[in-house]
């Protein structure tokens, strides 16, 4: 049997393990002169025109986002249900309530039409995510805050280098955050990086990123140690000169896919839109866990499922919404199959994905 071909490969290279090594060597571990150049690095690369500041993880940037907007007990937050938990989660951390919308059909993105019917008295803020790292409808969905008197904060985890109108995702809300986890579009081990448009709002993330302290000892707010170590940092560092010509090859391969497969629903991309793929999701409206099964076993092609349970039938959210007023994310939940487009592919990857994928949809209509 052919090689298997995996649905994600992180890559990591000589340039990282030497800018680890040299971190290591310098004996300044936590965060420090790396993390600060990342920080500035990160905005610049994407074209943020605002400040980043760098944490542990992408969900704890969002926590502490979201609490430095004021988000606090029994607000509502308006999140997508199709989406993977950590969005959720941290709205409920908070002791916000995650008030579950639909997505669209042609994006799996959070639906404009549903956000605005899911509004009330007590929603303070709508939080899009850029599934797949294509970018959520961000014109109707900032109108709608305007509208409303509403905060926007974007989860961009997936959406490294993805734009709308030639606006970067990142730079539309009051903060937005880009997730660095191994398998994300780039890495820095374990990482999240947050876009912040306010200057208090970053004092405040700073401030709770750190046990409340801008002056040692002097705390002013109850924090959290959620720090970038200077470790990880000098891994993302590197990973920023890389990540260009990695989005490039998975444009590249998402169109081969694109052109090339028959019998299931591709991607589509709209108007305006960069799409950087960090998966590449087709629908299967029938069968989906058989087909995605036969692929591994007949083909040894991975596939992935993002996501197959909608949070609003996860145990912590049970009950707060109804599968028949979430049509759109029970369908998507059943039908999507993330296909491997990473940037480590080859041309014969590419045959063998497309060769599969068409001869299991047809066996299968
Ligand atoms: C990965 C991810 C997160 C969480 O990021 P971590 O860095 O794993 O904490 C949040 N939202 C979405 C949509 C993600 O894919």
């Amino acid at each position: 049997m052919n090689e298997f071909i995996p649905p994600a490969k992180p890559l990591i290279g000589d340039e990282e393990r030497a800018a680890v090594d040299r971190v290591l060597r310098s004996g300044m571990l936590a965060q420090g002169p790396e993390v600060k150049a990342f920080e500035e690095e990160f905005s610049e690369h994407f074209n943020l025109g605002r400040a980043c500041v760098a944490v542990n993880s992408g969900t704890s940037g969002q926590h502490l986002g979201l609490l430095s907007s004021g988000v606090k007990a029994g607000d509502e937050v308006i999140v997508p249900s199709f989406t993977f938990a950590a969005t959720c989660n941290s709205v409920a951390l908070t002791g916000a309530v995650p008030v579950f919308a639909d997505i669209d059909a042609d994006d799996f993105c959070i639906s404009p039409a549903a956000i605005e019917a899911a509004i009330t008295e007590r929603t303070v803020g709508i939080m899009p995510v850029h599934l797949y790292g294509h970018p959520a409808k961000m014109n109707q969905i900032m109108a709608i805050a305007d509208k409303h008197g509403l905060q926007v904060y974007e989860d961009a985890a997936q959406a490294h280098g993805a734009s709308l109108g030639g606006t970067p995702v990142g730079a539309f809300g009051t903060f937005a955050m880009f997730s660095l986890y191994p398998t994300k579009n780039m890495t820095s081990g374990e990482g999240g990086m947050v876009s912040v448009a306010d200057a208090e709002v970053e004092r405040l993330m700073r401030l709770y990123r750190n046990q409340g302290m801008e002056k040692q000892y002097h705390n002013e707010v109850v924090g959290f140690n959620t720090r970038m170590t200077d470790i990880h940092a000098a891994i993302g560092r590197v990973q920023l000169t890389k990540v260009g010509a990695w989005t490039k090859a998975r444009q590249d391969n998402a169109a081969f896919l694109t052109a090339n497969l028959e019998g299931v629903t591709t991607p589509p991309v709209a108007e305006g839109a960069v799409h950087v793929y960090h998966q590449y999701t087709v629908r299967i409206p029938e069968g989906r866990d058989g087909f995605a099964a036969a692929l591994k076993e007949q083909y040894n092609v991975g596939s992935g499922m993002f996501y197959p349970v909608p949070n609003h039938q996860l145990k912590p959210f049970a009950g707060t919404a109804n599968d028949a007023d979430l049509p759109e994310t029970m369908k998507a939940a059943a039908e999507c199959l993330s296909l491997p487009v990473h940037p480590s592919l080859s041309q014969g990857d590419l045959e063998r994905i497309v060769e599969a994928v068409n001869a299991l949809a047809k066996a299968g209509a």
